[in-house]
């Protein structure tokens, strides 16, 4: 079969390494003679997984013992209730930027909780930048953003000064495609299977300080962050498959480093973006600051060509450039492991295309 060049959305594109891995081990996991899947979660040879895949967290982000790592279920959209739930008591406020679906959906499940003042919003141009401009409320009990906007192509590149306010952010689609600095966060979420791993595990970064800061009122067990802390991510059956995918993910991504992480995501994302610019027959859509690295939204300038483009691209082997189902359109994801020989494949069909239609 000829390569797939996978620029989905999410679940997204994995490392060659971690796939293999994975195969071998639905065989025949770490010598045990069982496969992955029919194995205990408390068995040495899982509870190694666990505990290396949060390791290799703290060791990307060079994050100490003063930050806990977990992986959990519910996927991303979980922890829009559980950041609530475990520090917005009833009549505190909490601060939000809205910059996308994701985002306003954080919103609205806050809203259940306590006050949501809404400092930013990049709504009434449907999402196409990030709102820079806005003042941190001080009595807020943490601010939250979104640091990649996976449906509108948006991402933010550097994070606001809070004064104290403590600083969450959902990084579910950005997460270890370059270097930040993980210590300026209280709290962190990403859901795997953009950027990290397959769909079923979410990974929950904690400041313990901030920890210590939830609600007085009891938290329902299954939803309060110290309980999955305190037992390691093993407090009920954890996504065994999930996690060991994100631990050989993870061991790729270390391997290869955030930095030069950077340097490969900066030179597709540049590739794509130059040819969108150059290309009569196309055009991005956000603005040209705020452009991701990670998803990079485009149309055709004809959208009558926009279906027929698509087939084209399948006929090539591009797949999953079908924009999201709320904003139509083109949309390439270009995440760690995609190479950036697929961008090129798809920059030379976008001139292909372009004489074609000359
Ligand atoms: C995909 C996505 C989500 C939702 O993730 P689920 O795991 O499906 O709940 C939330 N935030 C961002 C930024 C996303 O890209």
């Amino acid at each position: 079969m000829s390569k797939i060049h996978n620029f989905s959305a999410g679940p997204a594109i994995l490392p060659q390494s971690a796939i293999d891995a994975s195969v071998e081990a639905l065989q025949n996991f770490a010598g045990t003679g069982l496969s992955l899947i029919e194995v205990s979660h408390r068995s040495k040879e899982y509870e190694a997984v666990v505990a290396e895949a949060t390791q290799l967290v703290k060791d990307i982000l060079q994050l100490g013992d003063d930050y806990a790592v977990a992986f959990l279920q519910g996927g991303a959209s979980l922890q829009f209730d559980m950041i609530p739930m475990n520090w917005l008591g009833e009549g505190e406020t909490a601060a939000y930027t809205n910059t996308g679906v994701w985002a306003s959906r954080a919103v609205k499940e806050a809203k259940l909780f306590g006050n949501v003042n809404v400092v930013a919003s990049s709504e009434d141009t449907n999402f196409n930048y990030i709102p820079k401009d806005y003042t941190m409320p001080a009595d807020a009990k943490y601010f939250h953003c979104t640091s990649n906007n996976t449906i509108y192509g948006t991402e933010m590149f550097s994070f606001p000064n809070t004064n104290g306010v403590p600083l969450i952010c959902d990084m579910s689609s950005d997460i270890f495609s370059r270097p930040f600095d993980a210590k300026q966060f209280d709290m962190i979420y990403a859901g795997a299977q953009k950027n990290m791993g397959p769909a079923g595990t979410t990974l929950v970064i904690i400041k313990k300080s901030f920890l210590e800061k939830r609600v007085s009122k009891k938290i329902p067990t299954m939803l309060d962050y110290a309980v999955h802390i305190e037992n390691g991510s093993m407090y009920n059956t954890p996504s065994v498959f999930a996690i060991f995918v994100c631990m050989h993910t993870l061991r790729w991504i270390k391997s290869i480093g955030l930095e030069a992480m950077e340097v490969r995501n900066k030179a597709k994302a540049d590739l794509l973006y130059a040819e969108i610019d150059r290309n009569s027959l196309f055009t991005g859509t956000v603005a040209v600051e705020d452009r991701s690295r990670m998803n990079i939204n485009f149309v055709l300038t004809n959208t009558a060509y926009e279906a027929e483009f698509l087939k084209f691209c399948e006929s090539k082997n591009l797949s999953g450039l079908k924009g999201h189902r709320s904003v139509g359109g083109l949309r390439a994801s270009l995440y760690n492991a995609l190479e950036i020989e697929s961008v090129q494949s798809l920059v030379d069909a976008m001139k292909e295309f372009e004489a074609m239609k000359k």
